[in-house]
């Protein structure tokens, strides 16, 4: 087993290294707390983000410090743990060593592997540059300065149709990202921003959400998602369903026999995970995620193990784990009681076992549908307890107050304090 053997004995300590500090990677470090191991954490970035509020920080309600925390930071009391900042471009498994793109590398005795997953574009990767998605930080800042920046050059244009582009906002994908962003946008343009704005009336601004399939919200009941619908029209979303899109570009949007002439157009229609599966040989699904054991090691290497978004396992009841952050959680606690029970000499394999506890999305217009199985909610109680639910989940009472006095700021005044342009690139757009 090399230095610190799972089997125990040795002198030098285990060595765990994880990378990515997402929902699963920090779920093993935690779950590591107290234990007799060295951990490494190698994150590209330097922060652990909230990526559910992310959407938030896209359409100008809250700020990137709010959602996100620097691992060093998170990681400051545990004198076991060290923290790198590098990104990972492949697994050498003969010698125990993750490659850095830098050059550099880092050992293990065991590696976990939490990198997560990106949109993806179905192999037309040319059009995230007209339709960026939705993922990081930047991706946040980048999708709230162009819907800012429309918004500033219809103020300033004259033609009605290049002023009708600027105020049409497409979004592409009905699952919770695509219903949340495009209920954030329509509260923004037809509620928030209309008193700032002279020369527009943004309450002309159409917000177009485009599905493939026959409904939006498909991992919601047909009743719930039907609720999401018709609570989107009334916040004056137009919904097109059975749709799929054939071409983004500077001029706008194609899907069926027309192309809708769009300024701003958002991604959230489809994930691939991370090259995980590819650093380490493993075999994958036609999405990229790393088919793993029922243990969550790799097919042949049982001190590797991959977890979240970058992996797949059919551990919900004979059903493929959902790619949330509850279910990465629960994967990097499984991995860090693995490895405790392995340096404990225990070495039998244990098997995953997803405990789901319900589907939240919020609509907007102060609503959302949640489904816990034995309780289906929607509307404004559906709202507060998806509220509550998310400010439990932010790390630290500093953003959980932050968040919450936010959300009752823009609650009480309807006005959103993050409406800031950051960033030098031009916004494409129709010209
Ligand atoms: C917009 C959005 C909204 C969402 N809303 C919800 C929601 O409401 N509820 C819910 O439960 N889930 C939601 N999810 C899904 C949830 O965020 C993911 O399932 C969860 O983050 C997966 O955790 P993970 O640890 O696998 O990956 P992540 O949390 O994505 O973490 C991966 C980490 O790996 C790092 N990394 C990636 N590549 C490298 C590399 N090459 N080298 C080094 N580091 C690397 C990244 O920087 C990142 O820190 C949402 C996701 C998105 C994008």
């Amino acid at each position: 087993m090399g230095r610190g053997g799972l089997l125990g004995g040795d002198a030098v300590k285990h060595r765990v290294l994880i990378v990515g500090a997402g929902f699963g990677g920090l779920g093993v470090a935690h779950g590591l707390v107290g234990a007799d191991v060295e951990i490494t954490i190698v994150d590209q970035r330097n922060h652990h983000l909230f990526q559910p509020l992310l959407y938030q920080v896209g359409t100008a309600s809250l700020a990137t410090s709010e959602i996100a925390w620097p691992i060093r930071h998170l990681m400051r009391n545990r004198k076991e743990v060290t923290t790198l900042l590098g990104a990972v471009t492949g697994v050498d498994t003969g010698s125990r060593r993750v490659l850095l793109e830098d050059g550099g590398s880092a050992t293990y005795d065991t590696l976990v592997l939490a990198t997560g997953a990106r949109h993806a574009y179905f192999g037309h990767d040319e059009w995230e540059q007209y339709a960026p998605g939705l993922k990081t930080l930047e991706d946040a800042t980048s999708i709230r300065r162009r819907v800012l920046l429309a918004l500033e050059r219809a103020e300033r244009e004259t033609d009605p149709e290049r002023l009708a582009a600027l105020l049409t906002f497409v979004i592409v994908g009905g699952g919770p990202t695509g219903v949340e962003l495009a209920g954030a946008i329509a509260e923004l343009a037809h509620q928030n921003l209309p008193p700032e704005y002279r020369h527009i009336d943004t309450r002309q601004a159409r917000v177009v959400l485009i599905e493939a399939g026959p409904r939006i919200l498909p991992s919601f009941t047909e009743d719930l998602s039907g609720y999401a619908h018709a609570a989107l029209q009334r916040l004056g979303v137009e919904i097109q369903l059975g749709q799929a899109v054939h071409d983004c570009s500077v001029q706008g949007v194609t899907y069926g026999d027309r192309t809708l002439a769009a300024s701003v157009i958002l991604w959230a229609a489809g994930v691939r995970a991370s090259a995980a599966a590819v650093w380490a040989g493993l075999p994958c699904d036609n999405a990229g995620r790393a088919q793993v054991e029922a243990d969550l090691t790799a097919p042949g290497h049982p001190e590797i193990f991959v977890v979240g978004d970058t992996a797949t396992v059919n551990a919900w009841q004979g059903k493929p784990v959902p790619g949330i952050a509850p279910a990465a959680k629960q994967q990097g606690l499984h991995v860090a009681r693995t490895i405790r029970l392995r340096l404990q000499g225990d070495t039998t394999p244990r098997k995953f076992r997803y405990r789901h506890s319900g589907n939240l999305a919020t609509i907007g217009g102060r609503a959302a549908v949640i489904d816990f199985g034995w309780i289906k909610m929607r509307g404004w109680l559906a709202w507060w307890v998806w509220g509550l639910a998310h400010i439990y989940f932010l790390i630290g009472v500093r953003n959980r107050l932050a968040v919450a006095l936010s959300w009752l700021w823009i609650y009480v005044s309807g006005t959103r304090h993050a409406c800031l342009i950051t960033q030098g690139e031009q916004l494409r757009g129709p010209s």
